[in-house]
């Protein structure tokens, strides 16, 4: 099975984990901007965090075999605070480097007027800068997140296949389908989406415009969900065309709108260094 997880945060995850996710067919992996779990405090830690996200990261995931690339933006749940805006002004000289993919995660996190001003400002960005666009969609009143956020995409102009909404559900799926916008769904261990309910899901939609990933973060959650998806289709008839199509063809196809994506092997392990240094310490 070829993987590609189209959302994982890779900066909160071990090297154990890299090692099994090429072991479970993992070769490509796109991780949005977030939240680190508190608050930051000054956009100046913003800088070093892209920066990680197009420096140490897609190196430390090459020692591995794994392709890594980055969606940038304002995270949702920091929009609000007035300590980061300004990580708004820094964002047009990120977006254009190479490893950047899409603009991400955007959207609306407790639905504020601060969090839409941002999410609106950074859809003009994706438009400037010719990007996809990775949308979350909150975990509290989710249905009317979803709802708000097509509005705003539409009000934007911004072509639909463009767009993929993020942490759908049963409850959200249909709306996000009809307006035409790529289907992302979020598969975790305990919460929230499981893979059993996500084939169910795939049996009534199909696979096309459709995106599973693992979201894997601080958070309890397992980076070879993707995989579990796959199994769980293959055990319902799925042919493994079709699951390949969604594990791989699809991310490959709607963040390769962005022009930039490398999806090759990676250099050998052996290439060097980082900035003087390597996971491979002690070896
Ligand atoms: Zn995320």
């Amino acid at each position: 099975m070829r993987i590609f997880d189209p959302h994982i945060h890779m900066s909160s995850r071990t090297t154990d984990d890299y090692e099994h996710m090429r072991e479970a067919g993992i070769r490509a992996v796109v991780e949005p901007a977030f939240w680190m779990g508190q608050p930051r405090t000054s956009p100046a830690t913003f800088i070093d965090y892209f920066d990680s996200l197009l420096g140490w990261e897609p190196y430390r995931a090459s020692q591995f075999g794994v392709r890594h690339h980055c969606a940038l933006a304002l995270n949702p749940k920091e929009a609000e605070d007035p300590r980061c805006r300004d990580v708004l002004d820094l964002l047009p000289r990120y977006l254009v480097k190479d490893g950047v993919v899409a603009v991400g995660e955007v959207g609306y996190d407790s639905m504020t007027a601060a969090e839409e001003e941002a999410f609106q400002r950074q859809l003009d960005l994706a438009r400037e800068f010719d990007l996809p666009v990775l949308v979350h969609t909150p975990h509290r009143d989710k249905i009317a997140g979803t709802r708000r956020s097509i509005d705003v995409l539409r009000e934007a102009g911004l072509p639909p296949e463009r767009v993929v909404i993020d942490h759908l559900n049963e409850l959200t799926v249909a709306m996000v389908v009809e307006a035409g916008h790529w289907a992302g769904f979020s598969i975790y261990p305990e919460t929230k989406m499981d893979e059993r309910r996500m084939v169910a899901l795939l049996l009534e939609y199909g696979v096309e415009r459709m995106m599973v990933n693992s979201a894997a973060d601080w958070g309890r959650s397992d980076p070879l969900k993707t995989r579990e998806v796959g199994l769980a289709m293959l055990a319902s008839g799925f042919s493994s065309h079709d699951v390949e199509a969604l594990l791989w063809h699809n991310p490959a196809a709607f963040y390769g709108q962005s022009g930039r994506l490398q999806l090759d092997e990676p250099e050998a392990p052996a290439a060097g260094d980082f900035a003087g240094n390597t996971v491979m310490r002690g070896a």
